[in-house]
């Protein structure tokens, strides 16, 4: 349309290059994980997220797992002789039935998906150390074709056991050192050994680079889907974090804080005669002031605990965990300063520039106050802020006196 776009104005990619940059999913989709691993705080909860909802699927796999052991070793004992037969059951009923009926005894805890994780990656070996055990002995009785049980073993390992690439990789590694071991001990014929080595390797290969595809897959889908959460939380004008979004989140900081016993600090921020300046300069130049405030308010509170939201219209809100009296001075000032230096021209308002006005609620978080009290405070701030004159701080806080800042307009609440 050849409007010219000043020089404050961002472009739609730098909004939405501010919605990846702030999200950790999008910096690791486009970072990669070769290795099939997360960031820190992603992995965890990657790993708590794929334990949960995995968890019946588990079972039943287990279940699966514990017939296929029990048809084995009935079938064992109609190949093999007798002689050979008692210390492979004792083998196959005392140690891997067992296995596999602990961990199907694992996924019916209360905090099954926390404990699945760690104790699978130990059972799954000592199921393959077990079932390499059996054929060792079977392939000393003569018996050479129990060796196809131990390659389904391993299949299973990787598909069916529940878990992440690298445990199955290492329990499958651990299995194929038992085979080596067991057949030097055992004295086994060379040229099967060898042969069956080499079947067992392939067999981890092939399982291997499945698993990889199969793990790489699941790990795009969470972070596609931690995405997509992402976004349903961003405001798509300004790209700050939406009213729902500030909703739940200071329900859940008024909870923590209560716990802890801190405070919290809500900035309502206002722009001042918006309407006049749409009025004056038409509603997609408003569009691109309020982005550009938006992005002056995110640029103004980057503790990692900050957070800034668009509260409606052109009304914006920052919460503020445990923040120090000086700390929210700053934020105040940063506020105010950083929109000055947007330098938007507005025309018809207290200032030639585009001004905000903010209203400042700072409580201790106790059980007779509420959310909506809350920021109710910061709002009757922000009316202040508007009567005295527009462009300023109003500070209210229930009992607080010693505030000493031009900037600032000291209140207290009454009742
Ligand atoms: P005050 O200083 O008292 O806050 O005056 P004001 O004009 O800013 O307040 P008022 O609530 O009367 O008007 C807010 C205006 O903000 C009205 C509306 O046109 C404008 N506005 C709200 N949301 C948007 C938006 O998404 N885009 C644009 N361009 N304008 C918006
Ligand atoms: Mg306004
Ligand atoms: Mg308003």
């Amino acid at each position: 349309m050849g409007r010219d776009r000043a020089a404050w104005a961002l472009n739609p990619d730098q909004t939405q290059q501010l919605i990846i940059d702030e999200s950790a999913a999008a910096r690791q989709l486009r970072a990669g994980f070769p290795w099939l691993t997360f960031e820190h705080d992603l992995e965890h909860e990657f790993r708590r997220e794929q334990a949960r909802s995995r968890m019946g699927q588990i079972r039943f796999n287990l279940f699966l797992g514990a017939g296929l052991v029990i048809c084995f070793g009935l079938l064992n004992g109609l190949v093999i002789r007798a002689g050979a037969q008692a210390s492979m059951g004792v083998v196959h009923f005392g140690l891997l039935l067992p296995a596999v009926l602990v961990a199907i005894g694992v996924t019916y805890l209360d905090k099954a998906y926390r404990i699945y994780p760690r104790v699978a990656p130990l059972l799954a070996p000592i199921s393959g150390i077990a079932m390499i055990a059996v054929e060792a002995r079977a392939a000393q009785a003569g018996v050479q074709i129990v060796f196809v049980s131990v390659v389904l073993a391993s299949i299973y390992i990787y598909f069916l056991y529940g878990l992440l690439f690298y445990q199955a990789l290492r329990a499958n590694l651990i299995m194929w050192c038992a085979y080596l071991a067991f057949a030097i001990v055992g004295a086994m014929p060379e040229a099967n050994v060898i042969y069956n080595a080499l079947v067992l390797l392939l067999a981890n290969v092939i399982g291997a680079t499945i698993a990889y595809s199969f793990e790489t897959e699941i790990r795009t889908h969470f972070l596609e889907q931690r995405m997509l959460a992402e976004t349903a939380a961003r405001d798509g004008l300004t790209a700050l974090y939406n009213r729902r979004r500030f909703d739940e989140h200071l329900d859940t900081v008024w909870q923590l804080a209560q716990r802890e016993g801190v405070t919290l600090a809500l900035l309502l921020v206002d722009i001042d005669y918006f309407k006049k300046y749409n009025d004056q300069h038409g509603h997609q130049a408003g569009d691109d002031a309020l982005k550009a405030v938006a992005a002056a308010l995110r640029r103004s509170a980057r503790r990692p605990l900050d957070f800034v939201a668009r509260y409606g219209g052109e009304e914006f809100a920052v919460i503020l965990y445990d923040p120090s009296r000086q700390y929210l001075q700053e934020i105040a000032h940063r506020i105010h300063t950083n929109i000055a230096a947007l330098e938007i021209p507005h025309g018809d308002s207290v200032a030639p520039m585009v001004t905000v006005s903010v209203g400042i609620a700072y409580v201790a978080p106790t059980l007779e106050r509420s959310t909506a009290g809350f920021v109710q405070l910061a709002d009757e701030a922000l009316y202040e802020a508007k009567a005295d004159g527009r462009n300023r701080s109003v500070f209210s806080e229930a009992a607080y006196d010693s505030l000493e800042t031009g900037s600032f307009r000291k209140r207290r609440r009454t009742g």
